[in-house]
């Protein structure tokens, strides 16, 4: 499906790709996730992968020229898949930077293999995450800070301030 991709970005029929990737758990909060998957604009894509992704793949969302709105990868170290598409979007539109293409990272985590999932993104630079839907707890401050100062992550709020948030308004 990369050519169909690749070509609905151009064209414009997709605007932005959300990835949102990561755990689940049982806690209302993480009912975000879920609301914020339906109430994003329908030139968006989702990219899936991992225990969150059962949130997304029964919501009828829907397809764009038929591309489906949730693009799964997989089981969590699937996410392999995820950074390949980026990374091949990147090449598709001769950009030097992950960062100048139009993916969201907004990524549920619970446990230590998705931190190492994290790792991986940061080790890719990849800026402004968001993590939800509570900070691992062995974040320090000064850890914290790091990350904040370095890479721009940052945590969660309303699904419509991150909403406005994400798609720049
Ligand atoms: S790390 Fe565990 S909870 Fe998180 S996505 Fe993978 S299997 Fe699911």
């Amino acid at each position: 499906m990369a050519d169909k991709v690749v070509e609905a970005v151009k064209s414009g029929a997709i605007k932005k790709f959300f990835v949102m990737a990561g755990c689940d758990g049982r806690m209302k909060s993480r009912e975000y996730y879920t609301e914020f998957a339906q109430k994003l604009p329908q030139d968006t894509v989702v990219l899936t992968a991992g225990c969150a992704k059962y949130r997304y793949n029964k919501l009828n969302l829907g397809d764009i020229g038929g591309i489906p709105r949730v693009l799964d990868a997989g089981q969590c170290n699937d996410c392999y898949s995820l950074v390949l598409i980026a990374l091949k979007l990147k090449e598709a539109f001769g950009l030097d930077d992950v960062n100048q293409l139009p993916i969201a990272f907004n990524i549920a985590w619970y446990e230590q293999k998705a931190v190492i999932v994290l790792l991986a993104l940061l080790h890719l630079n990849v800026k402004n995450i968001h993590l939800g839907h509570t900070l691992p707890g062995f974040l320090s401050p000064n850890v914290a800070k790091v990350l904040v100062d370095t890479f721009g992550i940052a945590g969660m709020g309303t699904v419509d301030d991150d909403m406005k948030l994400f798609m720049g308004a």
